[in-house]
Parts: C-alpha cells; sequence; structure tokens
C-alpha cells in the first residue's frame, strides 16, 4: 500500500439537518486542530437552541413515515450505507487522523469497528421479531411487538469520531427512529462526511441529522421534549449529569463514562505475549482509549522481570508523524489535553511512584508544534495515588505490585470504574475464578482490550455506565424500541356479562 491520502479541508465545518449540509448561525464557532502539527485546521460551528430545535423539528417531521418503513426496507438503505462506507474506509480514517491525531493504521481499525455495527443493523429485521403466543386463554392470543421511540440524539465523545456514532445511529435507525447526532467539537469531520452517505444510500431527509456544538446544544437536546432518548459516551461527570438531567426530563438515557482499566499478569503468563499487549493496549492510540489498559497488576514475582522489558519498549516507540504507515503512536488531541496529561506524570512523581520512562518533552522532527507526549511508565504506584485512582486518558501506565489472585481482584473490584480489565494466565482455573469474581463490565483473558463484538453490546459497570443498557447488540435494539403487548380476541369467543374479578386464563 502507498501513502495515504491526508485529509487536508479548511472550510468551516457546520451542521446537517433536513437533509442537507446547514452552515452554523449562531455566531459561534471553535477552532479544529490538527494535533500533529499543532496547526488550527478549521473551525466548527456551535450550534444554538434555535438550531437545535430545528433538527429536532426536522426529526419530528420525518419519524413517522421512517417508523412505518418495513424494517426489511430500512435495512436495505443501511445495506447501500454499509457498502458507501467500505468504499470511503480510508477517508473517513484520514478524517480520523487528521482531527483526532491517532495512527492511519489504527484509524482504519476503528471505522472497521464501526461498519460492524452496520452489518449488525442490517440484520435488525430478524430482531425485531416479537413474541406471539396463540391461546394464552381460550379464544385469545397475545403478543409482543418492538416500536420506536421517535426522535433519539446521540452524543459521542473526541477519542473515536467515527466508531462511537456508528455504536448508536445504525441501530436507531433499524429499529425506526429519527436520529440526531452531536458529536464532539474536537474532530467534527466524520458526522457530516457520513450524513452525505447517508443519503446517497437512501435515507430520507430529516431522519438522520449533525448538530455540531458544545454545551449549549446538549443542554437544548437534553431538555427538549421530542427527544425521547438520549446515547451518551464521554467522560464520567458529563455522563452522570446526561443521565440525571435526561431522567428528570422523562428520558430514556444510557450513558457511558470513563475508565481505568487493569490488566492483571499472573505469575504463569508468557511474559512476552503480556509485554506486547501492555504495549499496544497502553499505547496505542496514545492512551486516549476508555479501553486502553492505564494499569499493570504485576503479581507474585513477574513484576521484576516485566518492568525492565516494558520501559524499553517505551522508550523505543514509533512516535512519528501519524500518516506513517509505520507510525505506532500519534500526537495527543489538544495542547489542553497534553498539558493535562504532563501534569499527572508531575503528580506522580511527587506522589512518590518511580517515574520508569518519562515522556514529557518529546519533539517530533519536523513536526516541532505537535501535540506530542512520548510513552510514560510509572512503577510502585500505590492505590492512594490520585495517578492511580483517576483517569489520566493518555500514554501513561501505572505499575502496582501485588501478591497474589485475590488481592489483584479486590485492588480490581475496590476502583470506581468498571469499564474493561484483563488477565494474562495459563490456568484455565485462575482465568475461570478472574472472569466470575471480578466486577466490571468486559473482561478479557489473554485479551488485552476486550471490545465485544457488534451483536454482543458493550458497557462497563460502576461509574463507567449510568444506565442499564449497553450500546449496539441486542440491548441496543431494546434501547430504542419500546415494548407493546397486544391481546386479542374476537366476539365469537367473548361471554356474556361484566366481569368484575381479576381475568385469568380459563
Ligand atoms: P467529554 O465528556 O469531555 O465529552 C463528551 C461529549 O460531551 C462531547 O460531545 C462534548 O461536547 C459533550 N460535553 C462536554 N462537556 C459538556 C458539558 N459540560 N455539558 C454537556 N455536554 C458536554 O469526553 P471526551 O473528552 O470527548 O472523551 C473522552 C472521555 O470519554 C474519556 O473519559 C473516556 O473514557 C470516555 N469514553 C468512554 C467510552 C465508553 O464506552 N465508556 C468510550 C469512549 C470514550
Amino acid at each position: 500500500m502507498g501513502a495515504p491520502e491526508a485529509f487536508t479541508a479548511t472550510t468551516d465545518v457546520g451542521h446537517w439537518i433536513g437533509g442537507r449540509a446547514v452552515p452554523g448561525a449562531s455566531g459561534r464557532s471553535q477552532a479544529v486542530y490538527h494535533p500533529a502539527s499543532g496547526r488550527v485546521a478549521r473551525q466548527v460551528a456551535l450550534a444554538s437552541v434555535d438550531e437545535v430545535a430545528a433538527a429536532v423539528a426536522a426529526a419530528r417531521a420525518a419519524a413517522p413515515a421512517w417508523g412505518d418503513t418495513p424494517p426489511i426496507r430500512r435495512a436495505r438503505i443501511l445495506n447501500n450505507f454499509l457498502q458507501l462506507l467500505n468504499q470511503h474506509r480510508d477517508t473517513l480514517a484520514a478524517m480520523i487522523t487528521a482531527e483526532h491525531g491517532k495512527v492511519f493504521t489504527d484509524a482504519q481499525g476503528e471505522v472497521t469497528r464501526g461498519i460492524d455495527i452496520v452489518e449488525f443493523a442490517c440484520g435488525a429485521p430478524q430482531l425485531l421479531k416479537g413474541d406471539y403466543t396463540e391461546q394464552v386463554s381460550t379464544g385469545i392470543d397475545n403478543w409482543t411487538m418492538r416500536q420506536p421511540l421517535g426522535v433519539v440524539a446521540g452524543i459521542t465523545p473526541f477519542n473515536f469520531p467515527c466508531m462511537v456514532p456508528l455504536w448508536m445511529f445504525p441501530v436507531a435507525l433499524a429499529a425506526g427512529n429519527a436520529f440526531i447526532l452531536k458529536p464532539s467539537e474536537r474532530d467534527p469531520s466524520c458526522s457530516v462526511f457520513m450524513a452525505e452517505l447517508l443519503k446517497q444510500a437512501g435515507l430520507p431527509d430529516g431522519v438522520f441529522s449533525v448538530i455540531q456544538g458544545d454545551k449549549v446544544a446538549v443542554d437544548a437536546l437534553l431538555t427538549h421534549p421530542d427527544v425521547k432518548a438520549l446515547s451518551f459516551v464521554g467522560s464520567t461527570p458529563i455522563a452522570q449529569y446526561i443521565y440525571e438531567t435526561g431522567a428528570h426530563h422523562g428520558k430514556r438515557v444510557q450513558a457511558l463514562g470513563g475508565a481505568k482499566n487493569h490488566m492483571v499478569v499472573m505469575p504463569d503468563a508468557d511474559i512476552e505475549q503480556a509485554v506486547d499487549a501492555l504495549i499496544g493496549s497502553a499505547y496505542g492510540s496514545a492512551g486516549e482509549r476508555c479501553m486502553a489498559i492505564s494499569v499493570a497488576v504485576l503479581v507474585g514475582d513477574i513484576a521484576d522481570k516485566i518492568v525492565p522489558k516494558l520501559a524499553e519498549r517505551a522508550r523505543t516507540l514509533k512516535v512519528i508523524d501519524p500518516m506513517d504507515l509505520a507510525a505506532e503512536m500519534g500526537p495527543i488531541v489538544t495542547q489542553q489535553a497534553k498539558d493535562r496529561i504532563e501534569g499527572y506524570i508531575a503528580l506522580g512523581a511527587e506522589e512518590g511512584a518511580k517515574l520508569v520512562v518519562d515522556g514529557r518533552g518529546l519533539k517530533v522532527p519536523g513536526l516541532e508544534g505537535g501535540f506530542f507526549t512520548g510513552g510514560t511508565l510509572f512503577d510502585h504506584v500505590a492505590p492512594s495515588m490520585r495517578i492511580y485512582k483517576e483517569e489520566i486518558f493518555g500514554p501513561v501506565l501505572c505499575c502496582v505490585r501485588v501478591a497474589d489472585l485475590a488481592t489483584a481482584v479486590q485492588l480490581v473490584n475496590d476502583h470506581e470504574f468498571g469499564n474493561g480489565v484483563s488477565c494474562f494466565t495459563s490456568d484455565g482455573g485462575v482465568a475461570r475464578e478472574f472472569s466470575r469474581r471480578v466486577q466490571v463490565g468486559m473482561v478479557g483473558i489473554n485479551v488485552p482490550i476486550p471490545v465485544p463484538m457488534a451483536w454482543h453490546g458493550f458497557g462497563g459497570w460502576k461509574k463507567s455506565l449510568f444506565g442499564d443498557m449497553h450500546a449496539y447488540g441486542e440491548e441496543g435494539l431494546r434501547f430504542y424500541t419500546k415494548q407493546k403487548s397486544v391481546m386479542q380476541r374476537w366476539p365469537d369467543s367473548i361471554g356474556k356479562g361484566a366481569e368484575f374479578v381479576m381475568p385469568t386464563a380459563k
């Protein structure tokens, strides 16, 4: 494969309402950066309450006909969209790399994991079938059906500008809803491009809208009476705010929050495999993944063997232009995020953890203005330290040493986050015990980043998810539909006279 084509658009990014691109009209906008160079690439509009209301009105007008469209015909449009996504996979990946900074090959992987959900949604008619019981009572049949909610919205984070929206809208659309996406203002380009592809695929105008914006747009969606459900993915404080405010306004809410994922390495683990897994999952995407491993829990005597190997690999990570196919790690999304991460590195050293590899001050030749921080490794991290307790969301791996499996599991279970966890071992009994006892939503055994496939559903526990339904998969379809039960009989089976007792099966 030759060098991929970079995404270099400079025009302002606006909204997508009623099946067409709409420039921002609020007079407010924000810079979108090219993190590898540190330059401002373009501006993104920040919507006003009125612009959100226009998107909701367009969605409300389009929702009834879309909800009435037979599921198989909805799926055919999603199938057209699937073909277009496959065709434009590298365009989307280049947009992600340009605005987020993750390496192009990783961005391609992100698009593919999003495409998985569209493939799942194309088969949704099968899952939308209801249940039917003939003869629940003499002459009476009973069935359930799942109907769309109407207008639903999704609010998404910067770290997966293509995949996380795809966790939501293909499933919501397959279920017959109109969807409004409020993407992250830091990397907004994929959202409008996917809207164009949906239109090309044959989606009726108004069924999918994009509103660019910040808290003003989010609050307008949260309080709008015509928005029936909200899916959110982002940091925990905002997830909790979305959950509470949305619920207060009578909406169905699923709000996925932050993470601090542990990987437990048992003394019987294959050391080389564990090192590869830790390096890839701690430093891939510069640690800006909700399923990144940020804590290595080293059990027994394995720490002394593994830490020197981790240090060597962290020091020699290929941090270069993220469009270079040999790149292993790119820049941090913004200067502000880089400052926050480097602040945590300083804090860890002050708190008494051993700073084995310090990524601060990294300069990439030719990209001196970029927001780069190198891979950072701490050893002897204690559970009382803030670098252990808080989400750093950067390329910083903290090693905690423990004596045995029970202490490792207790450590994981005591943490306030519970998104993903992993255990590296060659003992089936340990693997089984770990999977059963650990209080975390997504578990990997010798798998460092156990992101469930499209038909299994994604969701953490504890402060990593507010609400009860996971994203995508069958839980996603349930989230975007409401169940109705119909009980039916015909006049010739109806007896005479009013009944005053609770009806029971006859
Ligand atoms: P963020 O919480 O800052 O922003 C997420 C979304 O909320 C954005 O669309 C943003 O515009 C909006 N928002 C921000 N502040 C708001 C406010 N005060 N009121 C209303 N809306 C607001 O998150 P981020 O920095 O974009 O993404 C990184 C975070 O997302 C990390 O904490 C990461 O762990 C988390 N994340 C979680 C998952 C998961 O599945 N659990 C997946 C990806 C990312």
